[in-house]
């Protein structure tokens, strides 16, 4: 491990708190934070892993009282020799300690800077690094659990997985073409296809979870159809319990599109309210049936709101037209009012759930946020039990070690030469070690060696 200057942040949030914060990592972290520590003991003597309680005096003034968490390289969050000073969570507490720390010759730390140490001293790779953020910024409990997942590891594992095949293979080409006369590559290529086609299948189906992954982070794309007046907004408010929609009598009155982003149960829903869809001349009005027709398209569910007081009419119809081979759950709105529409009447235009309904009152709408669980747990919606790939500097790089690979096939059924089946095996390889940020040239050269080694 190298030596790296001293670096220092406040940890946690910068707002009035119970608790706060200092985090300090480097070479001379321990001694120089001792400096402005009175306690029992120094913390240069202290065994490593331990919490001391004292306080932080600086300029002959006592800052706080503190509890400070001592930890020696190397097992830390960054590697390096690591003091967390747990203070009182108030913003200018915090800052005042911060000062007394940065007056020792402690740098402040850039952003994300303790992470980037983590991954350059080799604690964790550069996507398991990019996942520190998503878990912080995770918004869903599955978008979390995804985070922690690649965090762990799971997907880097995957990724090393493939690369450790791929450099096996090169490694063997190369010695074969060093070392012609003790390696027989005959008909190589017929036994690499099979093995470069498990990858990228592989790699195809990581790429295919990438819609997915966005969803977990933006959230299912839930869109909100129906005529004017049917109840899209009341049932939007009662979804995000707040007035975010107008509610009015008036037919027409959400002329665009209104979004939310809601929590149901750990998934994250994004939900569209849409303009009335009816037949109309009034030229804004369309421009918003239009929008309302385009995000349904868009939309991984919809929900349609019947009125279920007035009886179906011909922009019921229209829509029914619309949505019978999409994913669907109808509401029958307004039930607590006289029902004149009821399920069989819909029935004999749509196959989807049909849900009694009353946007007024909340009547289903425990059932109906079952419904959206349910469909999205058991993969009607989307797969839960995938890590999802959410970050798009993976995905192109997986798109490209895929593209590499395809050349490797095709190459391999045109009898090519192995060294053109080495030059596209190493693309992808360093494909591959764009995300977790590995360099190429001594990794290959260990591999080389260790396994190949002819003896020379
Ligand atoms: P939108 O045009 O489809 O967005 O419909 P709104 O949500 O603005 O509702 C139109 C009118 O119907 C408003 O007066 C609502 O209060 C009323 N409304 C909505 N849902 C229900 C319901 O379930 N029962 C009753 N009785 N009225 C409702």
């Amino acid at each position: 491990m190298y030596k790296t200057d001293t670096i220092c942040a406040i940890a946690s949030a910068m707002t009035n708190a119970g608790i706060g914060i200092i985090r300090v990592s480097g070479s001379d972290a321990i001694e120089k934070v001792d400096r402005i520590y009175k306690g029992k003991h120094k913390l240069t003597e202290v065994e490593s892993h331990t919490v001391q309680y004292g306080h932080i005096v600086y300029d002959d003034k006592v800052i706080d009282e503190v509890m400070v968490l001592v930890l020696k390289s190397p097992r830390t969050y960054t590697t390096e020799d690591t003091v967390e000073i747990d203070c009182h969570g108030g913003t200018l507490v915090m800052q005042e300690i911060l000062k007394a720390v940065i007056a020792q010759g402690v740098r402040p730390a850039e952003p994300g800077e303790f992470t980037k140490r983590a991954f350059l001293n080799g604690r964790i790779d550069l996507s398991q690094a990019e996942s520190v953020m998503d878990v912080i910024s995770s918004n869903s409990n599955l978008a979390l659990h995804n985070s922690i997942n690649q965090l762990q590891g799971i997907f880097s594992d995957q990724i090393k997985d493939m690369r450790s095949k791929i450099i096996y293979e090169i490694a063997y080409i190369e010695s074969a073409l060093d070392d012609p006369e003790h390696i027989d590559i005959t008909g190589y290529g017929e036994e690499l296809l099979p093995k470069i086609q498990e990858i990228i299948d592989q790699i195809s189906h990581l790429l295919a979870t990438a819609d997915n992954g966005s969803m977990l982070k933006e959230g299912i794309k839930t869109t909100i159809i129906g005529k004017p007046n049917a109840g899209k907004s009341s049932l939007l408010n009662l979804l995000a319990r707040k007035d975010r929609a107008i509610v009015t009598d008036i037919a027409g009155t959400t002329r665009d599109t209104l979004e939310e982003q809601i929590s149901l149960n750990g998934i994250s829903l994004r939900i569209i309210d849409t303009a009335g869809i009816r037949h109309t001349e009034d030229v804004v009005e369309k421009i918003g049936v239009k929008k309302a027709y385009d995000t349904m398209e868009n939309a991984d569910l919809i929900l349609y709101v019947v009125d279920a007081s007035r009886p179906l009419d011909e922009n019921d119809i229209a829509i029914m037209e619309k949505i019978k081979d999409l994913k669907v759950i109808v509401l029958l709105n307004k039930t607590d009012l006289d029902p004149v529409v009821d399920a069989d009447e819909i029935h004999k235009y749509l196959s989807q759930d049909i849900l009694p309904f009353s946007a007024k009152n909340g009547q289903g709408l425990d059932y109906l946020e079952k419904m959206i669980t349910d469909m999205f747990f058991t993969g009607q919606i989307m797969d839960s039990n995938e890590v999802f790939l959410t970050n798009a500097r993976h995905i192109a790089a997986l798109s490209d070690a895929n593209e590499s690979l395809k050349h490797v096939v095709e190459s391999i059924s045109m009898d090519m030469p192995e060294d053109f089946l080495s030059i596209d095996l190493m693309d992808a390889y360093e494909s591959l070690g764009i995300i977790i940020g590995e360099s190429v040239e001594e990794d290959l050269v260990n591999e080389i060696f260790a396994k190949f080694c002819t003896g020379k």
